[in-house]
């Protein structure tokens, strides 16, 4: 092999290197949680605002907790929740599920994914762009924090979604 070979393969291999490593980098971002202390309502934003803002439907000042994520860490976590939830949903198109229960278990499926896909839409808005989920192999539970799992769906949620975490005295 002459050296100009070598030299092309040893671009190819770092240049496929740094791709890999970017797409299996975290991307840095950070989500909102709004508390109207009037109305009660908690509510998340991915949109950061140091000034304040006021609660639409009441006009008044909320209470702000902003949350450190990782984007690309909750896209995937979002994605294998979507995933789950297909599952779910098939499984209640089986013949012979629990007539009475399976309308409202769809319902409830269908807003759970509906959340889903609202949650992944402002990640990507964060991201300013599409977001790649972590590899397969990408396990959730080496991120060092508190992961809830929702029992029996097996959804999990994250810190940054689990709004309990930011503002205990409003859910209890
Ligand atoms: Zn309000």
């Amino acid at each position: 092999m002459s050296d100009t070979t070598a030299k092309v393969i040893n671009l190819a291999d770092r240049r496929a290197k740094k791709e890999h490593e970017a797409r299996n980098a975290p991307i840095p971002g950070w989500i909102v949680w709004l508390h109207c202390p009037k109305c009660n309502t908690l509510e998340y934003s991915e949109i950061s605002m140091p000034d304040g803002r006021v609660h639409k439907k009441c006009g008044t000042l909320v209470e702000e907790e902003e949350i450190q994520i990782d984007v690309r860490a909750e896209y995937t976590i979002s994605m294998r929740n979507s995933k789950r939830l297909d599952e779910l949903f098939r499984e209640t198109k089986i013949p012979g599920f629990m007539k009475p229960l399976a309308k409202k278990g769809i319902g409830m499926l269908e807003n759970l994914q509906a959340a889903e896909k609202e949650y992944r839409k402002r990640l990507e808005n964060i991201a300013g762009g599409t977001v790649s989920p972590y590899q397969d192999e990408w396990d959730e539970k080496s991120l060092d924090m508190d992961l809830k799992i929702l029992d029996p769906l097996g959804l999990i949620l994250t810190e940054a979604r689990q709004p309990d975490l930011h503002f205990p005295e409003v859910v209890s």
